[in-house]
């Protein structure tokens, strides 16, 4: 099922998320259910406060990084995974700018500058633990959905000059005056679907 993607200013994205527990009710579907969303929304990552619970979990799939032909040297086509209770013990390496953009804020991206490694301990969804390194486009997707579950946005990384240009754009986005190509939920408005399917 796809779910409504919350929007820019709705709290929950500003809410620290909880660890949640192995018999968390109806976990699978709810991770199957985040997977749709993200891929109907073409995104790489998406973390559990995007659909309006604050909870530790998230997910990526970075294959829509690679276009059909191109070489794929960071194995990034098959890099699909669920991180839950993650946490990110080591950030190190020299600081890389990407250029961001997130399913909750639609038309802004903006060039966000991150270390390049990370290790993480998580639990996948089948609840086996695991400690891992990441670098490059892998990592980064992580810190940006990890940061998610620490309430934090992109956009918060963004200079002052930057973030005092986009203010209009937030805004508008926070009352769904926007187009964007799949289902969101605003915070400003009472809860309707502008684009049905
Ligand atoms: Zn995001």
């Amino acid at each position: 099922m796809i779910l409504p993607i919350v929007a820019y200013g709705d709290p929950v994205l500003r809410k620290e998320g909880e660890d949640i527990e192995a018999d968390f009710p109806k976990l699978q579907e709810l991770i199957d259910n985040m997977f749709e969303t993200m891929y109907n929304a073409h995104g790489v990552g998406l973390a559990a406060p995007q659909i309006g619970q604050s909870i530790r979990l998230f997910i990526v799939d970075t294959s829509g990084f690679v276009e059909e032909g191109e070489e794929d040297t960071e194995g990034l086509k098959d890099f699909k995974k669920v991180f839950i209770n993650a946490e990110i013990l080591e950030e190190d390496g020299d600081d890389f700018a990407f250029n961001e953009g997130c399913l909750s804020i639609p038309d802004v991206r903006g060039d966000v500058d991150r270390p390049e490694r990370i290790v993480i301990r998580y639990r996948d969804r089948d609840w086996n633990e695991h400690e891992e390194t990441y670098e490059g486009l892998k990592a980064r997707v992580i810190q940006h959905e990890y940061d998610h579950i620490d309430g934090i946005l992109f956009t918060d990384y963004l200079s002052p000059l930057r973030k005092n240009m986009l203010k209009k754009k937030l805004k508008n986005i926070s009352k769904g005056q926007i187009q964007v190509g799949y289902r969101m939920k605003f915070p400003m408005v009472k809860w309707e679907n502008p684009f049905p399917s």
